[in-house]
C-alpha cells in the first residue's frame, strides 16, 4: 500500500470535437508569435493551409517519418534556428510529437541534437521553446509525457527529460477520423499498454491508477468499433479521451515489461510500436495478474485477468496484428531474450522476469 505520493501535471489540455480551431487562441495564450510546424505527410497539405492562414505559423517540417530518426529532429531543430521561432507545434502521431519536443528543446541551446542524443551536452528544462502537441491518432499520450522516442540508424532510444514535456495539448477526436484501421489497432493497443502498465508498475500512484482503469474502460468499450468504422466520432472520441488517460497513467509511474519488449521487436523485426507493445501485453496480464489487477478487471466489468488477457488477444487477432514468433520471420531467441531482460523498463515490472523467464513467455507463442 503506498501511502505517500508526489503527483504533478504540467499541460495545459484542451479536449473536445473542434478544439483544434483555438489554436490561434493557444498560441496566443503561450506568447508564441513565430511557430514552426512540425507534422508527417498525412498533415503536410493541411499545414500549408495553416500557414498561409495564421502568419505566426513561419515555417513547417512535414517529413517526420513512423519510428522517427534523429535527422527530422535536426531539421526541425535547423528551422527554428534559421526563423527565430519562440514556439513550436507538433501535429501528428506519437512520432511528430516526439520530434517537435526533442527540437523545441535542443533550439534555443548550443550544439545539435546529436550531442544530445549521446549525452555530451544536457537539455534544460528552463531553457526550451513552448511545444503545442495536438494528437492525431488515439495511442501514445506523448502530449503529456516528458518522453521522445527516437531512431539513430537502427538503434531506438527513449529520452526522458523534463525539457520535453509540452506546454499545451490539444486533443480534438475529429483529427483521428482519418486513421487507417490497422494504426487505430496498433495505437488503441499501445493506450491500452500504457494503462495497464502504468497500473501495475513498481511506480504506480493513485491518481494515475484512476485514471488508468478509466482508459482501460474505454478501450475494450471502444477500438473495436472504432476499428469496424472510423467515422464513429463518438466512439472515436472516447478512444482519445482513452489515449489521454493512457498517458497521464504512465507519465509518473512509466512503463514496464511489455514496453521494455517492444524495443528489440521494433529494431529489430520492424513492429510499428503499439503492435510491438501488443505483442506480449496479453501475456504479461497472466505473468503480472495479482489481486489489485483483479481489482481492475472487477471495476472495468470482466470477470477477471484471464478475460482481459483474451479480450486482448482477440482485439490483436481482429486487428490482423502479427502475435506469434513465427509472424516475425527468421527469430534469434537468444538475442530477443536478452535484449529484453537488460532494457531498462524490465526493472519497473511487478514480477521480476530474467531471460530465462522471457525465454517461457516467447515460446509459449511460438
Ligand atoms: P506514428 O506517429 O508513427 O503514425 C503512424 C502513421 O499514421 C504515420 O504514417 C502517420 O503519418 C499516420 N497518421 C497519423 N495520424 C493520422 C491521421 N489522423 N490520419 C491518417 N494517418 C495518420 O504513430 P503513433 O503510434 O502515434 O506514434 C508512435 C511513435 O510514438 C513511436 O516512435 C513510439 O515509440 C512513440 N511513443 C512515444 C511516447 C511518448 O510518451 N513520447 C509514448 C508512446 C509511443
Amino acid at each position: 500500500m503506498i501511502s505517500e505520493f508526489v503527483y504533478a501535471q504540467p499541460v495545459k489540455i484542451f479536449f473536445g470535437q473542434g478544439e483544434f480551431k483555438k489554436l490561434g487562441a493557444v498560441l496566443e495564450e503561450f506568447g508564441v508569435t513565430r511557430a514552426v510546424l512540425c507534422c508527417g505527410r498525412h498533415f503536410a497539405p493541411e499545414a500549408e493551409k495553416l500557414m498561409a492562414e495564421d502568419r505566426r505559423i513561419v515555417a513547417a517540417f512535414s517529413r517526420v517519418e513512423q519510428n522517427p530518426q534523429l535527422s527530422g529532429i535536426e531539421e526541425t531543430t535547423r528551422l527554428c534556428r534559421e526563423k527565430g521561432a519562440d514556439g513550436v507545434i507538433g501535429i501528428g502521431g506519437g512520432s511528430s510529437l516526439d520530434t517537435a519536443k526533442f527540437a523545441a528543446a535542443v533550439a534555443p541551446n548550443e550544439g545539435d541534437a546529436l550531442d544530445y542524443y549521446e549525452g555530451r551536452r544536457a537539455l534544460v528544462k528552463e531553457r526550451r521553446l513552448p511545444v503545442i502537441a495536438v494528437p492525431t491518432t488515439a495511442g501514445t499520450g506523448s502530449e503529456v509525457t516528458q518522453v521522445s522516442v527516437v531512431s539513430h540508424g537502427t538503434e531506438k532510444k527513449t529520452i526522458n527529460n523534463p525539457a520535453f514535456m509540452p506546454a499545451a495539448a490539444i486533443v480534438d477526436p475529429v483529427l483521428t477520423l482519418g486513421v487507417p484501421p490497422r494504426t487505430t489497432m496498433n495505437t488503441g493497443l499501445d493506450a491500452m499498454a500504457h494503462a495497464l502498465e502504468g497500473y501495475w508498475s513498481k511506480n504506480h500512484q493513485p491518481i494515475p491508477d484512476l485514471m488508468a482503469v478509466e482508459a482501460v474502460r474505454l478501450i475494450l468499450e471502444n477500438l473495436e468499433k472504432t476499428w469496424r468504422d472510423g467515422s464513429d466520432l463518438e466512439a472515436r472520441t472516447n478512444m482519445s479521451r482513452a489515449a489521454l488517460l493512457g498517458g497521464l497513467s504512465f507519465a509518473l509511474p512509466k512503463t514496464a515489461a511489455s514496453h521494455a519488449c517492444s524495443y528489440p521487436l521494433s529494431e529489430d523485426y520492424h513492429l510499428p510500436h503499439g503492435e510491438a507493445c501488443a505483442f506480449t501485453l496479453d501475456s504479461l496480464v497472466r505473468i503480472n495478474a495479482d489481486a489489485r489487477l483483479e481489482e481492475l478487471c472487477s471495476r472495468v466489468g470482466l470477470s477477471g485477468t484471464e478475460e482481459l488477457a483474451e479480450r486482448i488477444r482477440a482485439l490483436k487477432k481482429l486487428g490482423g496484428l502479427r502475435s506469434r514468433l513465427s509472424d516475425l520471420g527468421k527469430v534469434d531467441l537468444d538475442k530477443l531474450c536478452r535484449d529484453c531482460a537488460v532494457h531498462p523498463l524490465m526493472n519497473n515490472n511487478p514480477v521480476k522476469l530474467d531471460e530465462a523467464a522471457l525465454r517461457r513467455m516467447f515460446e509459449a507463442l511460438a
